[in-house]
């Protein structure tokens, strides 16, 4: 049988066939994987093969083998060097929720945020939410930032979690696809999960409770299913977006305006900071690409991870 993974707690996996049915399923013996040093070889959003195990009183399945990902995104390990921890895999689209205040969210924040979501090759969309507490210069903030990205090809929604605003866009980009959401503490994720589908907080909970964690919710990912034929995959405990090593030429690659540019540059390993006759810096000049967007841009090349509040639009 083929089914995908809800849930892992380690040694048991949650895995739902195609029928809606649910098994709980182990791995068999040494189970090896491609070629991918991590510390766990099966992650929420997997698709598995499994059988029953007939030996079992239960209906418990044994997974005999993991189907090609098209994506996962990583966690380092704490105490293993080098080994990473698979967080989830086939997300079709990450949502960042972006407040322009209550909390800040910088735009050295969001480009690093899609550039992770480019090297990772998941598709990323920018939701502006809380529009319905922002004043006219605020608003006009939200605006411009939206025109910058959607210039480059990211789409963008002005919502509001709190009054509905645009909520329904957000299901009906949702319908069909995994998705998950992220964005600083505060930007209102849980608020924005709770207006697409008010009863799966509660849903959540009763979880958390019949598994006696007290306030400690589980750390792993966990998949869920809402009414409209979507599913998201909820990283309680899991701050940011992962991570992905770059080398620094590689790291243009990630910004999808300069990547179009690049073949212009007189060389070819350009990292379009000093080098002459480059193609980013003479469309930099020209005000055809942002330079809040060369400035993270900088800041990724130089290794700084500090954000900075940059007004947008007096630049
Ligand atoms: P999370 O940390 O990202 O999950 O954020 P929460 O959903 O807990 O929201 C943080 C705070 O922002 C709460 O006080 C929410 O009521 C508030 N909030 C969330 N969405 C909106 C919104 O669209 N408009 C306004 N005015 N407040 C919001
Ligand atoms: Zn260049």
């Amino acid at each position: 049988m083929t089914g995908l993974v809800y849930k892992s707690t380690g040694s048991w996996y949650t895995v739902k066939t195609e029928l809606g049915t649910t098994y709980e399923c182990r791995i068999k013996g040494k189970f090896r994987l491609q070629d991918i040093k991590s510390t766990n070889p099966i992650a929420v959003g997997d698709y598995v093969d499994f059988e029953l195990d007939t030996k079992s009183d239960e209906e418990t399945g044994v997974i005999s083998k993991i189907h090609d990902r098209k994506n996962y995104i990583v966690r380092k390990s704490v105490n293993l060097s080098k080994q990473t921890h698979i967080i989830a895999s086939n997300i079709d689209q990450v949502f960042l929720l972006v407040t322009i205040d209550n909390p800040p969210t910088f735009t050295s924040f969001i480009d690093r945020f899609l550039v992770t979501a480019e090297a990772y090759a998941i598709k990323a969309i920018l939701l502006f939410n809380k529009m319905d507490a922002y004043n006219e210069d605020t608003t006009l903030e939200v605006k411009y930032l939206a025109h910058v990205y959607r210039e480059i090809g990211y789409e963008c929604l002005e919502i509001s979690a709190a009054t509905g605003q645009n909520i329904e866009k957000v299901k009906a980009l949702m319908v069909g696809k995994v998705s998950m959401f992220t964005g600083h503490s505060g930007v209102g994720k849980s608020t924005l999960v709770n207006a697409i589908e008010p009863t799966l907080d509660l849903k959540t909970k009763a979880i958390s409770t019949q598994h006696m964690q007290g306030q400690h919710t589980t750390t792993f990912a966990e998949m869920f299913d809402l009414s409209f034929n979507a599913k998201i995959i909820d990283t309680p405990g899991i701050k940011g977006f992962g991570v992905v090593d770059m080398e620094k030429e590689e790291i243009s690659d990630y910004f999808p305006e300069f990547f179009k540019l690049k073949q212009d540059c007189k060389f070819n390993n350009c990292l379009h900071i000093e080098e002459p006759k480059c193609a980013v810096k003479d469309a930099l000049e020209k005000d055809e690409i942002s330079a809040s967007r060369y400035r993270s841009y900088v800041q990724i090349i130089e290794g700084d991870d500090q954000h900075y509040r940059t007004d947008i639009r007096n630049q």
